[in-house]
């Protein structure tokens, strides 16, 4: 692993004026260091003559109060850096998801997603704060050192020189080690916090199987795994403390020794050796610090390439298009092709959505028609011909505006853990009262609502809980509805999962939500396809147009 990830200034553009920041201090507390030594041994070796060297005496204080200001201002360079860093790679993390779809979160998990962009980046804290800036300094307090030495003793410049490479070489023989342990360390942290998520949410369908208990059993194991892989990484940790101690303490002897020696034999003055004293232990103490804090470190820098990965395939397909159309009248699908890992989806799709059409789409489950839908959201990418709206292909779009010309009913709507009101008007912020209250009626909702004592202000719980599939689907159906001004309608199956009533209910609202405008649908139901203009089957990837009778 790395010490530091050139792709870190490049994913974080604003992290750049930080880590100028952190070089600087690094340097200017070198050149602090050099002269608290320098000052001091000129004060001490006037002592010993009986002399106050006030001059030097003075010096050593101002060197001292600069040193500390410096190293203040490294620190707050380092943490304001891990804060900006942290927070970049959330939004971008979270970015996206939203512009992937669900088809790419459903292959991460989101609990493994979750952990990445909590206590993951967290971790990072470690990296920027306590081994950065010693790294940093590592490259300029011995520089300063070696060089100050060279000038007033070459004997103790070129041992220094020969012996502070042992301590980064034993160092990085250490890491090769660590870096398997702490990879598998992280991995099983991941696994834990997605299998956490899972089973949570998945509770009481584990109690209804009797499988509770078991799961419990599941995640104890794995936080066991995780407890072993974490004492592994210790034991590296404090064994490499250990070693980078040892070369450190011995290293700062070869050097004191020989001039204790010359000292004795009078070819050295007082002064030039005090200095050699005090300025060589500090040349090794970054290299030493560095070494001790990497492995606090190697967690965030685990996580830190994994948010890299997972970003990185983005930034060639994530669709940078700014085209924007006004209400399309036509969108041209062309040797439409989608394959997923698994396999292919959608085969030559050639299909063109006149405005006004009402689609209804049919045909077997795993057909491909929720796939067909996902392209036209943007969820889903062609991975082969075109799909162009008045003749703009798709990617060259900007996603955002035209996503806001949609309104989706998915197969299974997402609700928030917020009011039926919030809720309703998700994607359309500010709708006015009146407004959220019209869709709400509109999708059938208005008994459900009125049969609440806090009626639209009722808070559902996460997920949507405290309402039944049939009512979350006519929920998802104001969402529609409060998006007036949406003039493609998407939906996939609204009527899946209803019993007669509620089904009803739901294709009464649908029949007024597609009234007008361009809608595609998928349906089950033959009293879905009374409210289609054309009806196209999807069989095995590949479509075809019914003839209407
Ligand atoms: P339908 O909506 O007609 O039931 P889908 O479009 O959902 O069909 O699925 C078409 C095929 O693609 C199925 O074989 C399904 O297993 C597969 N599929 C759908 N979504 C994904 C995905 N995110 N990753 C991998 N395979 C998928
Ligand atoms: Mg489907």
């Amino acid at each position: 692993m790395r010490p530091f990830d050139p792709r870190l200034l490049r994913a974080v553009p604003a992290a750049r004026r930080d880590a100028a920041a952190l070089a600087l201090t690094g340097g200017a507390t070198a050149v602090t260091i050099v002269a608290v030594a320098y000052a001091l041994a000129r004060t001490l070796a006037a002592a010993a003559e009986g002399r106050l060297d006030g001059v030097a005496l003075a010096g050593f204080v101002v060197a001292l109060v600069l040193r500390a200001g410096c190293t203040a201002l490294s620190g707050l360079a380092a943490a304001r850096m891990a804060a900006t860093v942290k927070a970049q790679l959330r939004a971008d993390l979270l970015g996206a998801v939203g512009e992937r779809g669900p088809g790419w979160l459903a292959g991460q998990r989101a609990g493994e997603l979750a952990t990445l962009t909590g206590r993951g980046l967290d971790a990072l804290d470690g990296y920027f704060t306590g081994y950065l800036p010693q790294l940093v300094l590592g490259a300029t307090v011995p520089a300063a050192a070696v060089l100050t030495l060279a000038l007033s003793d070459l004997t103790s410049a070129i041992i220094v020189l020969v012996t502070l490479p042992l301590i980064p070489v034993f160092g990085i023989l250490i890491g090769w080690q660590t870096q398997a342990a702490t990879e598998k360390q992280w991995r099983r942290l991941r696994h834990l916090g997605g299998h956490f998520l899972d089973m949570v949410s998945g509770l009481p369908t584990l109690r209804a199987f009797g499988r509770a208990q078991a799961q419990v059993s599941a995640v104890r194991a794995m936080a066991d795994q995780h407890r072993v892989a974490t004492m592994k990484t210790l034991r590296i940790a404090f064994l490499s403390a250990l070693v980078l101690e040892l070369i450190g303490t011995i290293s700062v002897a070869l050097v004191a020794v020989p001039v204790g020696l010359r000292l004795l034999s009078g070819s050295l003055t007082l002064s030039t050796a005090l200095l050699v004293l005090l300025l060589t232990p500090e040349a090794y103490a970054p290299l030493r610090a560095a070494g001790s804090k990497f492995h606090a470190s190697m967690e965030g820098l685990t996580a830190l390439d994994e948010a890299f990965t997972l970003l990185a395939p983005s930034e060639v397909s994530v669709s940078v298009g700014q085209a924007v159309v006004a209400a399309p009248s036509a969108i041209v699908l062309s040797g439409v092709g989608v394959a997923y890992e698994r396999g292919p989806a959608l085969v030559d799709v050639d299909l063109t959505i006149n405005a006004g059409d009402r689609i209804a789409l049919v045909g077997p489950s795993g057909g491909g028609k929720s796939t067909l839908v996902g392209l036209l959201l943007g969820f889903v990418r062609p991975t082969a011909g075109t799909v162009t709206v008045d003749g703009i292909d798709l990617s060259e779009l900007d996603i955002e505006h035209w996503r806001r010309r949609l309104a989706w009913v998915p197969q299974r709507a997402h609700l928030f853990a917020a009011t039926l009101a919030e809720n309703i008007a998700l994607g359309t912020p500010g709708l006015d009262r009146a407004a959220i209250e019209a869709a709400a009626r509109s999708a059938y909702l208005g008994d459900v609502i009125d049969a609440l004592p806090l009626g639209l202000d009722t808070p559902l719980g996460e997920r949507g809980v405290g309402l039944s599939s049939g009512e979350r689907q006519r929920l998802a159906l104001a969402r529609a509805y409060a998006r007036t001004d949406a003039d493609l309608i998407l939906l996939d199956e609204p009527t899946a999962r209803l019993d007669g009533g509620s089904e009803q209910a739901v294709i009464e609202a649908t029949a007024r939500l597609v009234e007008g405008r361009t809608a595609i649908f998928v349906a089950h139901r033959p009293a879905m396809l009374d409210l289609a203009t054309r009806v196209i089957e999807v069989v095995d990837g590949r479509v075809r147009e019914k003839v209407l009778s």
